[in-house]
């Protein structure tokens, strides 16, 4: 049995000055106190707060915390009061143990309205001593760990999920990794354990060589950091089933497809250590696109900061990688009680929960407690996140929704016309995710109109709904006027001056009510211009001849909105992608070429006679994130060993997919590069030359 001297010699290793006869005198008072009572398990009862002492201390929690870890049921279960605790161990104490104590029906409700009550109870507690929560998931953990001892499967079942739904969410959002990975494998294999077994054998089954595998992949990312000249701690684990699974649910995908099952930690020194251990991880071995994430530079809402990457990576294995440095580390295990601080006689220091606080703002304003409860739910399971508007009001929206989500979220017409907007004060892209405590402002001009890409921003449907409307009427607008462009750009392409009363005579000829109509078929290629043609033949008595066949014209693949019906011209001077404002340059009897509207050189030939200039805009079509376009970038470096990979790092981190790569002329110590990339649009385009422009050894960017 662990003795007292076992709990003081666990705390003196994080806090020295341990008052041991405290310490002692808790664990005598809660022995005598729980005396004969008998767990369901058959052990005393006594083990079970002397085990969430255990796992209080294994969190390194302070002093009073584990103190009253271990007299958490007292009240509850024996004659014990608030005040003899308060006498004995301090209010501190006392009023942790009280706080527990006040959520225990908490587990033996069934109801939902009075399961929501008590969650209210533990939201407040938590939001006057976050340790009390802590208490409660030390108090779960066990509990679960004794789980199989309970007899009745409805019960285990449902503190199982309860476990899963409220337990482990909580855990992961105050950053308690640890609790939060052993919750949640405990509850899953109770609830799922057919899944549970099979993902377990197939482990079981690469286990067997994975021992040496890992150790090999683990000394060759060894040898990567001593070339690097970068001390470490690298580790490598199995994932856990429920992380497997939930992967294998996330990315729905089967248990084959999921060969990065092996996850390596490499722990550094520091932040600049971070991010050359990745440079060379990914100068070394391919990367798996779109995993890459920098945490460190936008950490997680519970403060957790890393690198996360995969590659297929030593022996040809696909594995994920966690770069951080001793810190971090420290705060991705323990969480907010990593921030302890132990200076003042074992107590802690302030941290602030806003999150909390805004449960509570929200519990006060639900108007039944069913409500109050799904909103929870989604807030702590980070279904939602939660965002602040200048005027300090709290804004609720689903997770993964945009600044323009937020927009239309305040009104359609906020959304319309919303140009730009700050997030914590900076300038950032509307379509950049919202976290929670966000503070978001738009920017909005009157004049502005939706983009045909913004729906592709959105994820809620009250943003969805509203740009669709108002692009369904501009884009009426717009069809009408590239018919009627297109109109009369044909009849000039073939010299003929045609007058208003043609006009009405083609339309009428071919059935339409009115000119507008006429333009309108144009617009969406129903109506070809040979059909307008032969109309006007007949009506005209003339034979003219069509001087192109535009009849493919119309199944033109550019995804360009107002592209004339004659031939696109191959362009070298500019590369156009999505986004970018764009004009055509038709050349009289070639046809037509695209540029970048600033292009110098397209804007130099334009003579008034032989080429005329025409304003063109992308469809919506060229806003399909799966069709990639060429950019081309000159990039004006430091030129040094480790920049090229540097730069390469840096564009695929932005999902940017590097095609060529030439060093041009060197200067000094300088050199100049181009480089050629595919990339979905503009939006993306901006953020890699951003990205690029902040390395401190990228001296310049620009198009090409
Ligand atoms: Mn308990």
């Amino acid at each position: 049995m662990v003795t007292p001297q076992d709990l003081i010699n666990g705390i003196k290793e994080y806090y020295p000055n341990v008052d041991e006869s405290l310490i002692e005198r808790a664990y005598l008072f809660a022995l005598t106190k729980h005396g004969t009572q008998i767990r369901e398990s058959g052990d005393p009862f006594f083990f079970h707060p002397l085990e969430v002492a255990e796992i209080l201390i294994s969190l390194r929690m302070d002093q009073d915390t584990v103190i009253a870890g271990m007299l958490h049921d007292t009240i509850e279960d024996t004659n014990t009061t608030i005040d003899e605790l308060g006498k004995i161990f301090g209010n501190n104490v006392a009023n942790m143990v009280e706080g527990v104590s006040k959520l225990s029906k908490f587990e033996s409700s069934s109801i939902a309205e009075k399961q929501a009550e008590n969650f209210k109870k533990l939201l407040i507690s938590a939001a006057s001593d976050i340790r009390i929560l802590i208490i409660k998931l030390a108090d779960r953990l066990h509990n679960m760990k004794t789980l199989k001892f309970k007899k009745k499967k409805v019960r285990r079942q449902y503190i199982a999920k309860e476990t899963l739904e409220i337990y482990a969410p909580l855990a992961e959002r105050i950053g308690v990794t640890k609790v939060k990975d052993e919750l949640q494998d405990i509850a899953f294999t109770e609830l799922y354990p057919d899944i549970y077994n099979s993902i377990k054998s197939r482990l079981n089954h690469l286990y067997e060589s994975s021992e040496h595998i890992i150790s090999t992949i683990t000394s060759k990312l060894t040898e990567l950091a001593i070339s690097l000249d970068i001390s470490c701690t690298i580790s490598g684990r199995i994932k856990s089933p429920y992380s497997i699974w939930s992967k294998m649910n996330v990315r729905n995908i089967s248990f084959e497809q999921l060969a990065d099952i092996m996850a390596f930690r490499i722990v550094v020194d520091n932040v600049a250590q971070c991010y050359q251990m990745l440079g060379g991880i990914h100068k070394n071995y391919l990367v798996v696109p779109n995993r890459f994430r920098d945490y460190i530079s936008t950490p997680k809402n519970n403060n957790y900061q890393s690198l996360h990457t995969s590659v297929i990576g030593p022996l040809n294995k696909k594995i994920e990688i966690q770069i951080r440095t001793k810190e971090m580390h420290l705060v991705a295990e323990y969480g907010i009680a990593a921030h302890w601080d132990y200076k003042e006689n074992g107590s802690r220091t302030k941290v602030d929960h806003q999150w909390i606080n805004n449960l509570v703002h929200i519990l006060e304003n639900a108007s039944g407690m069913e409500e109050f409860w799904e909103n929870s739910k989604t807030e702590i399971s980070s279904n939602a996140v939660y965002c602040i508007t200048p005027k300090g009001n709290i804004v609720s929206l689903p997770k993964g929704s945009s600044v323009l989500d937020f927009a239309y979220s305040i009104h359609s017409d906020v959304g319309n016309s919303a140009i730009e907007s700050r997030l914590n004060g900076q300038l950032v892209p509307l379509n950049t995710k919202i976290e929670n405590g966000d503070q978001v402002e738009i920017l909005t001009d009157q004049n502005h109109i939706p983009e045909p890409h913004w729906e592709d921003y959105v994820v809620t449907l009250k943003a969805k709904t509203a740009i669709k409307k108002a692009l369904n009427s501009l884009e009426k607008e717009r069809i009408f006027m590239i018919g009627r462009s297109n109109f009369y750009e044909f009849f000039k392409w073939h010299n003929v001056d045609i007058s208003e009363k043609d006009v009405q005579a083609i339309a009428k000829n071919l059935k339409f009510d009115s000119a507008t109509q006429l333009f309108y078929s144009i617009g969406t290629c129903e109506l070809t211009m040979s059909d307008v043609l032969s109309t006007y033949n007949e009506i005209k008595q003339t034979g003219l001849k069509l001087i192109i066949d535009n009849s493919e014209s119309c199944k033109n693949t550019l995804p360009i909105r107002n592209l004339p019906n004659i031939p696109v011209l191959p362009v070298t001077c500019c590369s156009p992608v999505p986004g970018d404002r764009i004009v055509g340059i038709i050349s009289r009897g070639k046809g037509i070429e695209i540029h970048i509207e600033e292009c110098q050189i397209s804007n130099n030939q334009i003579d008034g006679q032989e080429k005329r200039l025409i304003p063109l805009s992308w469809s919506k079509e060229a806003f399909d994130e799966k069709v990639r376009y060429l950019a081309k970038l000159a990039i004006v470096v430091v030129y040094e060993p480790g920049n090229l990979s540097a730069i390469a790092t840096i564009i695929e981190g932005k999902n940017g997919n590097i095609i060529n790569l030439k060093i041009g002329e060197k200067f000094e110590k300088f050199a100049r590069i181009q480089i050629e990339l595919e990339i979905s649009d503009i939006a993306q385009l901006t953020i890699i030359m951003a990205a690029l422009r902040s390395a401190e050894f990228i001296q310049k960017v620009t198009r090409t």
